[in-house]
């Protein structure tokens, strides 16, 4: 496969000029946007994708969940396309990035070229999955899930958001449920362009993270029971502290998660604390560690050394504990190939480059179970995401667009 020349680039001003007419669509109240899925301005940022892509001479397809295909054709009718995208959907009060950089960095891919009038053995498909962000229907990567066929298409119908409407009948309201099969295109490879949406490169001065591995997530509910009683008239000795204990249990998982640095993290998100009164030593408590790491391995002992200690913990101060494994994924191993890929276009373009891991979840970890899938990442200031102040600046952007165009064009192959 021939490898683009070192000078073929992406026209940086018109993707940020992209990125800022797609910003006008859902305004946030603080400089972001609020474009969340299956609403009036998820359909609005839909019909200005789809007309820029058939401006570019792409054809169209919609499947049944929503999620949009702006095909250039290739030279080759019996060629898999090569697919690139992300999703236009935002938080409540989202940044202007997230997500839709890699669907726009898609489209800024196709019209370079057409600009350049590059013809590519395989066909390329810029595209939009629907309900990345999961905020109005939970799970997050909803469509692209069903497209990994890790939800059924009846169930994500079923989703009900906080009114209870359900995302079936949203995603209908808004014109935008297609006829095609999800999950029937087979794909010669999926890559995704993301902000970081943490701190890394900026603190590392790269403009260029190549994702190698998504965190695998772990997340055990513990139930400690001990005794309300009184805070002021209870003897010390006599005490069943459920909230004792828990603080106890919470130094293990810092503890734990520490002893495998610098990958993996825990720590406690949710904790409920029984009573919950001023006066009362709380006599039961329920919280939820979240454990992660890229390798399942150290998620495994991360999950047996927590059970531990807090066994250990608990029968030496008197107390009950219970588990239960409330959630979680296994990491994600990108393709080795397409890490490769957009490894070399970093280097061949001169951009400063690291390897990463994603610390959150993307519509990538899901296609790689189906798909040869990476990930490539630019800075984001602060690391600040899913917050409307989140920035990036045009020549991270074009950067990391660069080397996207880089790996898609050679895994699609320039026909000379
Ligand atoms: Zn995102």
């Amino acid at each position: 496969m021939a490898a683009p020349a070192q000078n073929l680039r992406i026209n940086g001003d018109r993707l940020w000029d992209s990125l800022m007419e797609m910003a006008k669509i859902g305004p946030g109240v603080a400089g972001g946007n609020n474009r969340q899925t299956l609403t009036d301005e998820d359909a609005e940022g839909r019909a200005l994708f789809q007309k820029w892509c058939q401006d570019a001479g792409c054809t169209m397809g919609l499947d049944q969940m929503g999620n949009m295909f702006a095909r250039r054709e290739g030279t080759d009718p019996e060629a898999l396309p090569v697919y690139v995208g992300s999703h236009l959907d935002t938080q409540p009060t989202g940044g202007k990035y997230d997500g839709v950089l890699g669907v726009l960095g898609g489209l800024e891919i196709i019209r370079t070229l057409n600009d350049l009038g590059i013809k590519t053995r395989h066909p390329i498909v810029a595209t939009n999955w629907t309900n990345e962000e999961g905020t109005r229907y939970a799970p997050a990567m909803l469509s692209s899930g069903v497209f990994a066929e890790m939800h059924t298409q009846d169930w994500a119908y079923d989703r009900e958001d906080a009114e209870g409407k359900k995302f079936g009948d949203e995603l209908k309201r808004i014109g935008w449920r297609g006829e095609e099969e999800v999950g029937a295109r087979k794909m010669r490879a999926f890559f995704e362009l993301h902000i970081e949406q943490g701190p890394i490169l900026e603190a590392e001065e790269k403009d260029i993270g190549v994702v190698t591995h998504g965190q695998g997530l772990s997340w055990t509910q513990v139930t400690i029971t001990g005794k309300d009683a009184h805070t002021g008239s209870t003897p010390m000795p006599m005490r069943k502290n459920a909230g004792l204990a828990m603080a106890r249990v919470l130094e293990k998982v810092d503890e734990i998660a520490w002893s495998h640095a610098p990958h993996a993290v825990g720590a406690a998100g949710h904790i409920d604390v029984f009573p919950n009164s001023r006066n009362v030593i709380p006599g039961k408590v329920v919280f939820t560690v979240d454990l992660r790491s890229p390798d399942l391995a150290v998620i495994t002992d991360m999950e047996n050394r927590l059970r531990v200690a807090a066994e250990d913990i608990v029968e030496e101060m008197g107390l009950q504990i219970e588990f239960e494994k409330v959630g979680g994924f296994d990491p994600v191993a990108f393709d080795e190939t397409c890490v490769a890929a957009l490894r070399n276009a970093a280097e061949r373009l001169g951009y400063s480059h690291t390897d990463i891991i994603s610390g959150a979840g993307h519509d990538a970890c899901w296609i790689n179970r189906v798909a040869p899938t990476a990930m490539v990442m630019c800075p984001c200031v602060d690391g600040l995401s899913h917050n409307e102040a989140e920035e990036i600046s045009k020549d991270w952007a074009a950067a990391g667009a660069d080397v996207l165009f880089h790996a898609v064009v050679e895994t699609a192959e320039i026909v000379e």
